[in-house]
């Protein structure tokens, strides 16, 4: 009896109507957070009129979605990224009154470039929970990260934001963070889908990409955050793509997102990046950002028109007529629709609202920080052992540089995070150098771009001078040199390769009467250092290194901590070395992509470039030795996973990681393919005589390229190589493997 009773309840539930006015009267379906979402997503669906759907598809400010009061669809509340919390400091007419709300302090991570020279994705996954903690802590809901564009031009102003060149360490990175942000039931937001690799012209370049680059290159780090770490949003980016707008291109973000990956969440407009309404919605473009007021209020600035930012499309005054005339279905709405709803459901949102509780800078947040500042810090080159500094031989050191005194924590624009604190280099040299060294100051150099009027040829001669007077008095010299926020960010690309104007010089001055001269680069990227390189003993690089900078570059200078992090990206001896020399930044409005998929060392191994620092370097202060490499099973079929071991062991006298690189060879395809490609890597760490054994696995898309035929990945019978090693030029083991 009770059996058949739950049937045709089941039955009754199921009829139109039914549901609806039974639960109606007490807890509707898509309130009960026991039910499954889908069904959730289609009853709440099923009790919304069009309008009210519609109302959805635009933002309604600066940083939020529009919310339904009667049916209780809370405001989705958004916050920048990726490298913590942005903070809207100042007034600002976009953001209205909400810049007050948002003048928040933060966490400021190192630069995403930064946090990929770690090589390390559990400590990726602690920045992303972190992160995520404090988006709640505000009573948020969203983070607009991670920025996963690949660094296919050292020039473009957001490399910093970025994991650097390899479309596979970008791929394990943004699936660490996203899954560290959305185990907090924050969503995160893999952006910018896609193409979206230089600043220059950004509103209006037309980017021409073949299918494979966009397959092998540019996609995989998307693929990756939509399959693995199930992302919840996606931020579709502000270029045409192969002469369509990435809002209204349907073969991304349709065939490509949905159909092909299966993506169920929802796309986010960049800001002010939509140029249709009926080619927007169709493909699959569900929320317009900004909204409301502020959109319409900024769309009207002539610097934003003259930038060529397009808005206010998806407004229901636009979509409605659309709907009515036959040209956005009622289905599409849905779908549109229910991927913002499944969302507010799967986040949690909907059952526990984000209520800002919580904190923010927590001991364990400034730990990750510090932790991830130095992880990232690279050792470029150690003549004679210079480093560490031996407190024996060292006993005065000079700090000179326009990023000494600074704490530069990361590069321009929407990024952009303002810490409660921020250590720069100079102090954590200062704490950590305590009574056992003597350490003084000279600016050598001031920023170029910050002080314009002040910055003439006799000041700045007269800055070098007192440096290299410091310089000669000391034992050691320490040059802090880089770019700034106001010369790399958002919005613009880089001038030049070359550090800023007076830093080469001062180098090469100081360099001239100190025989330990140090050169610490703060910067989001390479920079050129073929003035000097040979003059110097020691090259350190510590990227942007977020608010503990300073104490980590100390903590690695001083030895405390063992120089571990690799390059993500290859650093060249002169611009015209890249792989996009020549077809950047594009003519016409156009850029085309002709490197094809040599990007990065994929380029340099092919082109017998030899580039300053390869991909995947960086020196110890210790020795690893590589061992007993196993592969198998040596014969698989196509398909099974095979296993790769190894083992690595500290043959130095200091504690240190080590980053363990495979890459894969394949020496038979029919089609054209990279000499190598980065497949596998493992972040160990190791006490001085310690072994240990590393596992990796290779799965099919190890061995697979995209046909272009076959539009589809192929993996072609025959022999693979494995390469293991230190970085993409020192393989220090082979073995093999035969898919058959
Ligand atoms: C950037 C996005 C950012 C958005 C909101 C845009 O200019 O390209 O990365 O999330 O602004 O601030």
């Amino acid at each position: 009896m009770k059996r058949l009773f739950c049937l045709v309840s089941i039955v009754f539930a199921s009829l139109p109507g039914v549901s609806q006015s039974q639960s109606d009267s007490g807890n509707p379906p898509y309130k009960n957070s026991a039910l499954p979402v889908e069904q959730r997503v289609q009853d709440l669906l099923s009790r919304m009129t069009l309008q009210e759907k519609v109302a959805m598809l635009a933002g309604a400010n600066w940083m939020s979605t529009v919310p339904n009061a009667r049916l209780g669809i809370p405001s989705i509340k958004m916050a920048d990224g990726p490298l913590g919390i942005r903070s809207w400091a100042g007034p600002s007419a976009e953001t209205g009154p909400m810049a007050a709300k948002l003048q928040v302090k933060t966490t400021a991570f190192p630069a995403g470039v930064a946090m990929a020279a770690t090589w390390d994705t559990d400590l990726v996954q602690s920045q992303g929970q972190a992160i995520g903690q404090e988006v709640k802590a505000l009573g948020r809901d969203m983070i607009l990260g991670p920025t996963v564009n690949i660094n296919r031009t050292p020039l473009w102003g957001r490399n910093f934001e970025g994991y650097g060149e390899d479309p596979y360490l970008a791929g394990r990175l943004a699936v660490a963070y996203i899954k560290g942000v959305q185990s907090e039931g924050v969503i995160a937001t893999v952006k910018h889908f896609a193409a979206n690799n230089q600043e220059f012209e950004r509103h209006r370049i037309n980017a021409i990409v073949d299918e494979r680059a966009l397959q092998e290159i540019y996609f995989p780090a998307f693929k990756a955050a939509v399959q693995e770490a199930g992302v919840w949003s996606v931020m579709s980016a502000y270029n045409k793509l192969n002469g369509v707008y990435c809002a209204e291109n349907s073969m991304l973000l349709k065939d490509v997102l949905q159909k092909q990956w299966d993506f169920k969440g929802f796309v986010v407009s960049d800001w002010g990046s939509t140029y249709s309404t009926v080619n927007t919605v169709n493909a699959g473009m569900d929320v317009e950002m900004p909204g409301g007021d502020p959109m319409k209020n900024w769309l009207k600035k002539p610097k934003t028109l003259e930038a060529g930012n397009g808005g206010g499309w998806l407004v229901p005054e636009k979509v409605l007529p659309e709907v009515s005339a036959g040209k956005i279905s009622p289905a599409t709405i849905d779908d549109n629709v229910g991927r913002i709803l499944r969302v507010i459901f799967l986040s949690g949102q909907f059952d526990k609202p984000h209520t800002a509780t919580g904190e923010i800078d927590t001991p364990e947040q400034r730990a990750v920080a510090r932790k991830a500042a130095t992880e990232a810090i690279v050792l470029l080159k150690n003549a004679g052992d210079v480093l560490p500094l031996d407190a024996a031989k060292i006993h005065s050191i000079v700090v000179i540089g326009p990023n000494a005194a600074v704490a530069i924590t990361g590069g321009g624009g929407s990024s952009k995070v303002t810490p409660k604190y921020s250590v720069a280099p100079l102090k954590g040299i200062q704490d950590r150098a305590g009574e056992r060294f003597q350490v003084s100051y000279s600016l050598g150099a001031t920023m170029e771009g910050d002080d314009p009027g002040k910055d003439t040829l006799q000041a700045r001669e007269q800055l070098r001078n007192e440096a290299v007077k410091a310089a000669a008095k000391a034992d050691a010299a320490i040059v802090v040199v880089g770019r700034s926020p106001k010369l790399e960010s958002e919005d613009f690309d880089i001038k030049s390769l070359d550090l800023p104007a007076g830093q080469d010089e001062l180098i090469e001055a100081v360099a001239k009467v100190n025989k330990n001269t140090i050169v610490v680069i703060n910067a989001g990227g390479p920079v050129i250092m073929s003035k000097w390189i040979a003059q110097v003993p020691a090259v350190v690089d510590m990227w942007y290194g977020g608010q503990e900078g300073g104490n980590a570059i100390a903590d690695v200078l001083f030895g405390d901590a063992n120089p571990s992090g690799k390059l993500p990206v290859s650093f060249v001896k002169e611009w015209k070395d890249s792989p996009a020399y020549g077809h950047y930044p594009g003519e016409h409005l156009q850029v085309e992509y002709a490197e094809g998929i040599y990007v990065g060392y994929r380029y340099f191994d092919r082109q017998k470039v030899e580039p300053l620092f390869p991909f995947g370097y960086g020196l110890s202060y210790t020795k690893f030795d590589y061992s007993d490499l196993k592969v198998s099973p040596g014969e698989a079929s196509s398909g099974t996973p095979v296993e790769v071991s190894l083992q690595v062991r500290n043959s130095g006298s200091r504690a240190g990681a080590e980053v363990v690189e495979l890459y894969v060879h394949d020496g038979h395809a029919s089609v054209d393919r990279p000499i190598q490609e980065l497949k596998g890597f493992s972040r160990v760490t190791l006490a001085p005589g310690e072994t240990k054994t590393v596992h990796l696995t290779l799965d099919r898309s190890a061995t697979a390229f995209y046909s272009t035929a076959k539009k589809d990945w192929v993996t072609e019978p025959g022999q693979f190589d494995v390469l293991v090693g230190s970085s993409s030029r020192d393989i220090r083991m082979k073995g093999s493997f035969t898919p058959n």
